[in-house]
């Protein structure tokens, strides 16, 4: 099973939450909402790990 550690957003705005993988290569300072494209209304909701336990059906 993937496991991967992730960081949790939540965008007031939208009403979403999304992860973001917590590696080195991702600049948490520059995260905007997926939707609205701005950091304003972002929360840091914090982080854990997050483990696939369904993957996409391709036929
Ligand atoms: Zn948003």
């Amino acid at each position: 099973m993937e496991q991967f550690d992730m960081h949790l957003y939540h965008c007031s705005e939208c009403n979403v939450t999304f992860g973001v993988e917590d590696s080195e290569d991702v600049d948490h300072g520059e995260i905007v909402c997926t939707i609205c494209i701005t950091d304003e209304n972002l929360l840091d909701v914090g982080s854990g790990s997050f483990t696939l336990t369904h993957l996409p059906e391709t036929e």
